[in-house]
């Protein structure tokens, strides 16, 4: 029999809603898989384990609830979101005291789905990054390889799920957070069409582009968590009302990809790709053949544009979003300085870390009075112009397909230092954000030279995930089963 930590989110609910496993033996399972996991990939910020093992108590007095799709399954929660009476630090000592009295929207509509919150992971300070190192708190490694990052912003929730700690997390993508991380650590992850999922209480860091997403090991799962996350919420303005179709029911649609026509955009497929992310992306192209699907080839030309106007637009964003720590309102305040200008300076000196810092500065340049129409309104227009690429790419294919990332997970330290270097790394995620459409990142196998996982993504039209989740679930039936990552299954 399958250990309670392998099990897939759609068999432990299955067990757990026909009592052949009680709520509190699947938490303590997955407390113990964090356990025995923690010392090696060290992805979590804040562990519930006592307000999670009563409530698990309770639930199993109380009996399964068929209306609760999720009901007694463990979860674990990016820091950028917002949970109630439990730390919301972002990752950052600016937010470490932080306990906050709501929760966020999709945290909300998790647990009304019958979830269990275990923990929240670590992430870059406010999800300024791509390895999960620049966060204030904790380092967090690859659970293929230890050596290596586990991708980011959302490292910690990616780590989490593929080491089994529980079968789901949350991450937030503002330019590839959940997509990249996914593809380093060989899990599924979903970024929504921007407005498919609520933006209440996921602290914000580029609002135009912010998106909260599914990790999971399979694409059935992470089907089951969007369908619970997505739709409109009063309580965010940009979410939208387009109706939530059932997207477990369409997965059950499809056994082939007869008549689907995904396009391969040559900027993605060209020259700069590993051999490993090369071979393995190569040869899942052949399975989607085989299965049917027509291979279309489509130029995006603006993408080499791409990745600098999503640098300017998001810290431009995320000069103006973090003004709000002041040391004033909430939050970290050094109570050395007591001139009320010192106060700030001193309380954002020390509150945030050099990232962030930079690209406050950076973020406040490019919307200055005389560098506006150069930077900020350049990089706005070139947002326009990737999003027609995509729209025009996307009338003649159903799908796009492409790599997830240009490399495998790269070394602890190998780019830290170099910001420009751990920009590029999300050259196939960020553009994607621009536009505002849907992306899917799925395991395509492990490379040969390297043995760690690559990911495929997939990316959609406005609200097409439906179609996204099943070419993906299609694919993913044709492509190897990934074991559990070797780093913490020695
Ligand atoms: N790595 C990108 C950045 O630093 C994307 C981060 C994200 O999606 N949150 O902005």
């Amino acid at each position: 029999m399958t250990a309670i930590y392998q099990m897939s989110l759609t068999e432990m609910s299955h067990r757990l809603q026909s009592r052949e496993l009680g709520v509190e033996q699947a938490v303590s399972a997955c407390l113990e898989r964090m356990e025995a996991t923690e010392p090696d990939i060290g992805c979590l910020l804040h562990l519930e384990r006592e307000t999670a093992l009563q409530r698990a108590r309770e639930m199993d007095a109380a009996g399964p609830d068929p209306e609760q799709p999720l009901w007694g399954v463990p979860v674990v929660i990016k820091d950028v979101l917002a949970t109630k009476d439990v730390p919301t630090t972002c990752g950052s000592r600016m937010l470490e005291s932080f306990v906050p009295f709501y929760d966020a929207e999709a945290v909300d509509r998790l647990k009304r789905a019958g979830a269990i919150i275990l923990a929240k992971s670590n992430m870059d300070e406010f999800a300024m990054g791509s390895s999960t190192e620049n966060s204030a708190f904790a380092l967090t490694r690859n659970p293929w390889d230890t050596e290596r990052v586990p991708g980011g912003s959302s490292g910690g929730s990616a780590a989490s799920t593929a080491a089994g700690q529980t079968p789901l997390s949350l991450g937030t993508d503002t330019g590839g957070s959940i997509r990249q991380p996914a593809a380093f650590c060989g899990c599924v992850g979903i970024k929504p069409t921007y407005g498919r999922v609520s933006r209440f209480g996921l602290v914000a860091y580029g609002s135009s582009l912010d998106q909260a997403g599914p990790f999971a090991r399979s694409v059935e799962d992470a089907a089951r968590v969007l369908q619970v996350i997505a739709g409109k919420d009063a309580k965010d303005s940009t979410s939208s009302p387009e109706p939530v179709p059932d997207y477990i029911a369409a997965l059950a649609e499809r056994d082939d990809l007869k008549g689907i026509r995904l396009g391969l955009p040559e900027e993605y497929w060209g020259e700069g790709l590993e051999s490993d992310v090369d071979g393995v992306c190569r040869s899942a192209l052949h399975k989607a053949q085989e299965l049917g699907a027509e291979l279309v080839p489509v130029s995006l030309p603006h993408s080499p544009y791409a990745i600098a106007a999503y640098y300017i637009i998001v810290m431009a964003e995320a000069s103006s979003n973090l003004a709000r720590y002041d040391g004033v309102r909430y939050g970290y305040r050094d109570t050395s300085e007591k001139e009320l200008t010192r106060m700030y300076f001193a309380t954002r000196s020390k509150g945030f870390g050099r990232e962030v810092q930079r690209r406050i500065v950076l973020g406040t340049y490019v919307l200055s009075a005389g560098y506006y129409d150069a930077y900020y309104k350049k990089a706005a227009q070139v947002r326009r112009l990737v999003r027609e690429d995509y729209q025009r790419a996307l009338q003649d294919c159903d799908l796009l397909l492409a790599p997830a990332a240009p490399g495998v997970p790269f070394r602890l330290g190998e780019k830290v230092e170099d910001p420009l270097q751990m920009y590029l790394t999300d050259i196939f995620t960020n553009p994607l954000n621009l536009t505002g459409l849907p992306g899917l990142s799925l395991p395509a196998g492990l490379g040969p030279e390297t043995g760690l996982p690559i990911g495929l993504q997939l990316f959609g039209p406005s609200f097409g995930e439906e179609k996204l989740l099943q070419v993906a679930y299609v694919l993913e039936g044709a492509l190897p089963d990934l074991p559990f990552p070797r780093g913490v299954d020695k």
